[in-house]
């Protein structure tokens, strides 16, 4: 289908773009994610509290694609952090899924309050050790979050996935990831498509005959990252995957590079959410 996948620091791979289902219902689900798969997209994000694992399970069990041939990723939730209660969230995951393992399984946010995210990050060891999770990794982490999570435990995340998009462009971190050996996975890579109607944006997209969706999502690709762009419309769920037949010059990159600002982060703060 001509996605790129990035090497993890475990030695599995990731389809370099992938499918958000957030705010899907679940009665949607199988229909929707069977059209991402149909659409060519191997790679589907979903998480527990999005209250479509069951859903996202029967269209797996719906489509004629080999379920080895889809990176399935699902989140724990924040009121499930504890390394027993992590254990057992992760099995009511696969439960709805209807999934003996999944590819990647997040602790979806740090939740320093609460100060769990150590003997969390030590059940998610134990679960990649088993196999039932092939890859682990974390989200929304900041690089205090990771330091300290690997130094207490030895365990690197294969993944940290955090919001990032050209108003959001998370430098500082990337490069930390860079150091550390973890993809950088970007949620909202759209920014939810708030500035999507941004001039550089619609100018860049114009020149190159594409949407300006397509222009940051070719963005991400360029920068080595991970974007999973969620959609409802079949135009779109096809439009976004289409980004691996053209390239941005330079000037473009630098265009929107220059888009970055301190204040354009759209979802909680990691900081303070619980
Ligand atoms: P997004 O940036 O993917 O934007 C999605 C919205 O953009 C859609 O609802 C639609 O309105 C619009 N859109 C999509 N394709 C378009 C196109 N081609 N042209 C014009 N508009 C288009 O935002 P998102 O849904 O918040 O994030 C994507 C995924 O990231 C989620 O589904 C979820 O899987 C993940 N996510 C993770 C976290 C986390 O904490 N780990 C948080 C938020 C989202």
């Amino acid at each position: 289908n001509g996605v790129p996948r990035l090497s993890l620091n475990d030695g599995h791979t990731i389809p370099q773009l992938g499918f958000g289902v957030y705010q899907l219902p679940d009665a949607e689900a199988p229909r929707i994610v069977g059209a991402a798969l149909d659409a060519g997209y191997r790679s589907i994000d979903t998480a527990a509290i999005y209250g479509n694992e069951a859903g996202v399970g029967r269209a797996l069990r719906e489509t004629a694609i080999p379920r080895d041939a889809v990176f399935v990723t699902t989140k724990l939730w924040n009121d499930r952090q504890g390394y027993e209660s992590t254990l057992t969230a992760f099995d009511e995951s696969l439960e709805r899924l209807g999934l003996e393992s999944v590819d990647l399984y997040l602790i979806h946010w740090p939740c320093p309050q609460k100060d769990l995210y150590i003997d969390t990050w030590r059940a998610l060891a134990r679960l990649k050790q088993e196999g039932r999770a092939r890859s682990v990794g974390v989200s929304n982490f900041t690089a205090a979050h990771l330091e300290r999570a690997i130094g207490e435990t030895g365990v690197t995340p294969a993944v940290n996935q955090i919001e990032l998009h050209p108003h959001f462009q998370q430098r500082a971190l990337r490069e930390v990831h860079a150091r550390l050996g973890i993809v950088t996975e970007s949620w909202s890579p759209l920014g939810q498509a708030k500035a999507l109607n941004d001039p550089v944006l619609t100018g860049i997209a114009e020149r190159h005959g594409r949407s300006p969706a397509q222009i940051v999502l070719r963005w991400h690709v360029e920068n080595g990252l991970v974007a999973i762009p969620k959609s409802a419309t079949p135009s779109r769920i096809a439009e976004n995957l289409s980004v691996f037949d053209f390239s941005l010059s330079a000037e473009d990159r630098a265009a929107i590079d220059a888009l970055d600002r301190q204040d354009g982060r759209i979802g909680p703060d990691p900081a303070s959410f619980s």
